[in-house]
């Protein structure tokens, strides 16, 4: 179609022999940070996607007695029949919390109910379905079918005293979270929340409730990183929009200088007349590098203030999400002692037509589903342009392709990175 706009060709140029490879990048950026070691003691109801400060040792056995793992009787092991049936008398009941206090001997049994304390003397659980209750309750006829010691949780089965349950950098989970309540554990340390302040810039940038000029658009960028930041758990600062002013900008940087662990800018990065950013780096810091071979985010700025880390992330609004997932959250994992590794990857066929020359390696945006057939599968969608967030908004993954590859045909097997687990 004629008038149809191709929004992906205004970016054609790929290799740049100055751009430095991802894995170059990530070395530098975990080489340039040591994690914070301040911690604070908080409430484990509080600590949902915290990062643990200490290992934690258990004080108790979990569980803490032997107990049924199922509904049924208490017996002995030597009252299994060796074959046919036996029956035994029934003395009493244990219930979860209210145990059967006396022994039992040869020829007794003990209602149980799951959870329940096994009394002295018994070592297996017959199932209900295996006994059958005589007509005065008082007696039960079992098969031969329990095995012995069958259905029983030991002391400390699940967590013994003195096991380490959980090691510090630990990113809590709602399981870790029961797990310390199944300790007893009220309150825990964990390592301090990372302050980091952002700033978007450009002339052209206008906050979302002011009115827009021609050749003026919203600032989305603070928006996201507000976003993603908080699913970190950061302690924000927001300092807003920056015009491209050199004077203005060492201002921002001069407030945020000390007072926050990370800061974030941006847009300005570039090799365009108003993108100061980098230059301001090396006058008021030290710049460690500037443009790694990916796309989008090739003009990534990674560097330090005093003591503030710095990130110049590209303006476009696709670049900052994939040179945020991909270099400022791992930054930020380590700077807080997250112990995580990096997202794992894997090999899926994908159904679409990538474009891609070598020179780069390049983040599209897909979406991975089953098809007809319940295989897993990865399509692209729609226009992968740096500055298309919808392209983003519209994913479930990234699909990476490596720096060298060339064009992908349907049915080729990709890279995969998925953005969201079940826990
Ligand atoms: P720059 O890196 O400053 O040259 O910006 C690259 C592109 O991203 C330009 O088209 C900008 O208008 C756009 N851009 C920069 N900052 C933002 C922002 N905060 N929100 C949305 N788009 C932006
Ligand atoms: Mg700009």
């Amino acid at each position: 179609m004629a008038n149809k706009i191709n929004k992906e060709i205004s970016c054609m140029d790929d290799f740049d022999q100055n751009s430095i490879t991802t894995d170059e990048a990530l070395k530098k950026i975990f080489n340039a940070i040591s994690s914070i070691e301040e911690n604070e003691i908080i409430p484990i109801r509080n600590a949902l996607n915290r990062i643990l400060g200490e290992n934690i040792k258990s004080k108790i056995n979990v569980p803490s007695a032997r107990n049924s793992a199922m509904d049924g009787y208490a017996i002995n092991k030597n009252d299994i029949p060796v074959d046919k049936t036996n029956t035994l008398k029934i003395i009493g009941k244990s219930l979860a919390g209210k145990p059967y206090i006396n022994s039992i001997k040869k020829g007794e049994c003990v209602r149980i109910m799951t959870g329940a304390v096994m009394p002295n003397g018994a070592d297996t659980v017959v199932i209900q379905e295996h006994a059958s209750i005589s007509e005065s309750n008082t007696e039960i006829i079992i098969d031969n079918n329990t095995q012995p010691k069958a259905n029983v949780r030991q002391a400390g089965e699940d967590i013994s005293v003195g096991d380490i349950v959980l090691t510090k950098g630990k990113n809590l989970t709602p399981a870790d979270i029961g797990l310390l309540a199944s300790l007893g554990l009220s309150k825990i340390s964990v390592i301090r929340k990372l302050k980091v302040a952002f700033f978007s810039t450009g002339d052209e940038l206008r906050s979302i409730n002011e009115k827009l000029n021609d050749g003026e658009i919203y600032d989305s960028n603070r928006y996201t990183l507000h976003a993603m930041l908080s699913r970190l758990n950061a302690v924000i600062v927001d300092m807003g929009v920056v015009k491209d002013n050199k004077n203005l900008l060492v201002k921002a940087f001069d407030k945020a200088n000390g007072k926050v662990d990370v800061l974030i800018t941006s847009g300005g990065v570039s090799v365009g007349e108003a993108d100061y950013i980098k230059d301001i780096l090396q006058e008021h810091g030290n710049l460690n590098f500037w443009k790694v071979a990916i796309k989008p985010g090739r003009p990534l700025t990674f560097g330090n203030l005093d003591k503030t880390l710095f990130f110049g992330l590209p303006g476009n609004p696709v670049s900052v999400m994939v040179t945020f997932y991909q270099f400022v959250q791992p930054a930020l994992k380590k700077l807080s002692g997250d112990n995580a590794n990096l997202p794992l990857m894997m090999k899926v066929p994908c159904m679409s037509t990538l474009k891609k020359k070598p020179g780069r390696i390049e983040f599209q945006r897909g979406i991975i589903e089953k098809d007809n057939n319940n295989n897993i599968i990865v399509k692209k969608t729609g226009a992968q342009g740096s500055g298309i967030l919808r392209s983003m908004s519209d994913a479930n993954c990234f699909i990476v392709l490596p720096l060298n590859s060339n064009d992908t045909k349907p049915g080729d097997l990709v890279d995969v990175q998925i953005f969201h687990g079940i826990i």
